[in-house]
């Protein structure tokens, strides 16, 4: 796979692919990324980016072609439009102008912007630009075509953003496992690289899954199992302990014979993960599950709430953290660990109140001395809410369900097409 150093760009046009998809709060209604819908709804004084780490970790990739003379082009998608057609799609709540903006203050130099993907202002632009210049284009998404499963349309889409420019460069890790025409057709029309962005997850997924150091312990949490029961049957290959907690652990709880109340169920899961839980077992994996749990009247930030046996949930009730218990014993399971890799809040952190269980747990994995992995958006962004230093870790992934997807085995088309010359 090359790099960006192995690519010409001064003076060409250089199409970079980033993960720009931060949650936002919005007027409008609507909204990117985590729990926009939670948030409170504002003025209409436009979209407000909530968190800009993934623009922030983009950004040096982007600044480094700038600066090597490309004229630079960056595309990228922001939640999900909805509609068959672009008018239908290309919503105000879901447009990039924001990210260009805040891109622009954090390299410290103007970020032009084309109010469409590969209309006439994005062609307009991109022509103009000189070398050292960054233009963004509207949300990929407005265009049905770039997730279209017809291969064809998809091809004929991907044409039009080819034409924009005479280089790609693929740094939106968080996008490589989607077979999306500016992630996966792209690339094969225009001589390419991967970002550093994407070089470095890679490395540190390589990590995770050859030879890691151990004890190797993997803690998950997050919403629902489904998303992630097919990583956990690939871990338990090379875990050594695995910690299950957030909204995923009643469903675990349950399968033990548990009630759960009200708590976050996938019931539809309960057999797959009694099987996770049985070869878990037969492989000497222990599984760590929550012996405590802050159990609330609702699923609102002033919810009332106590501290239950996670055995005793009330029917009336539903878990939204992990208790203090389960804080210690979760620390003490990671005290010796040389690798851990985290993914998914230990309880719903977006609401203070809920938040202490997913803040212990960063901070025990925070002084861990070992190889320490976090993954996915909501607990990276968990991790900057608490303050806590990202050199704490040794990485925090912007990868998400695509780094899951690594870890499970699975053949990412975004890296495909890059390996592919
Ligand atoms: P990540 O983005 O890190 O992979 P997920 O998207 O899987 O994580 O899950 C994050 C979401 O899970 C958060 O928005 C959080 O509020 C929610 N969550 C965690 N614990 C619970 C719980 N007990 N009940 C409901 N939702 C929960
Ligand atoms: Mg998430």
């Amino acid at each position: 796979m090359k790099s960006i150093e192995d690519l010409q760009v001064a003076g060409r046009r250089v199409l970079v692919r980033s993960d720009l998809n931060v949650p936002l709060e919005t007027g409008v209604g609507g909204g990117a990324g985590s729990r926009a819908d939670a948030a409170p709804a504002d003025s209409s004084a436009g979209a407000v980016i909530t968190d800009d780490g993934r623009i922030r970790a983009s950004a040096p990739v982007i600044a480094k072609l700038a600066e090597r003379g490309a004229r630079v082009v960056v595309c990228a998608h922001l939640g999900r439009p909805k509609g068959a057609s672009y008018a239908e799609r290309a919503t105000e709540a879901l447009s990039l102008r924001p990210v260009a903006h805040r891109l622009g203050e954090l390299l410290g130099r103007p970020v032009r912007f084309a109010g469409d993907v590969v209309g006439d202002q994005a062609t307009g632009a991109a022509g103009e630009l000189a070398g050292g210049d960054v233009l963004m284009i509207e949300n990929l998404r407005f265009e049905p075509a770039e997730t279209s499963r017809d291969d064809a349309e998809r091809a004929a889409f991907a044409g039009q953003l080819a034409a924009l420019a005479d280089r790609y460069v693929g740094d939106g890790f968080g996008a490589v496992h989607r077979k999306h025409a500016s992630v996966y057709d792209v690339p094969k029309r225009l001589p390419h690289a991967a970002g550093d962005l994407v070089l470095a997850e890679l490395a540190v997924l390589r990590r995770l899954t050859t030879n890691p150091d151990r004890p190797y312990v993997v803690v998950l949490g997050g919403a629902k199992p489904s998303d992630k029961l097919a990583v956990i049957g690939s871990l338990l290959d090379r875990a050594d302990r695995l910690l299950i907690g957030g909204g995923m652990s009643y469903t675990f709880l349950k399968a033990q014979g548990y009630e759960v109340g009200h708590s976050l169920l996938e019931a539809d899961q309960i057999s797959q993960v009694r099987s996770v839980l049985a070869e878990a077992d037969r492989r000497g994996v222990e599984v760590v599950l929550p012996v405590d749990i802050v159990a609330a009247t609702g699923f609102a930030a002033d919810a009332e709430h106590e501290v239950v046996p996670a055995t005793a949930i009330p029917a009336d009730r539903e878990g939204l953290d992990m208790g203090p218990q389960t804080r210690r014993l979760f620390a003490e399971k990671l005290a010796d660990a040389k690798t851990v890799f985290w993914n998914g809040p230990a309880g719903v952190f977006e609401f203070p109140a809920f938040a202490a269980g997913t803040r212990a747990l960063a901070e025990a994995i925070s002084r861990v001395a070992g190889f320490t992995v976090v993954g996915g958006g909501d607990s990276a962004a968990a991790v900057r809410s608490f303050g806590l230093s990202p050199d704490a870790f040794s990485h925090i992934s912007t990868g998400g369900g695509a780094s899951l997807e690594f870890l499970e085995g699975r053949e990412l088309p975004g890296l495909t097409a890059l390996e592919t010359s």
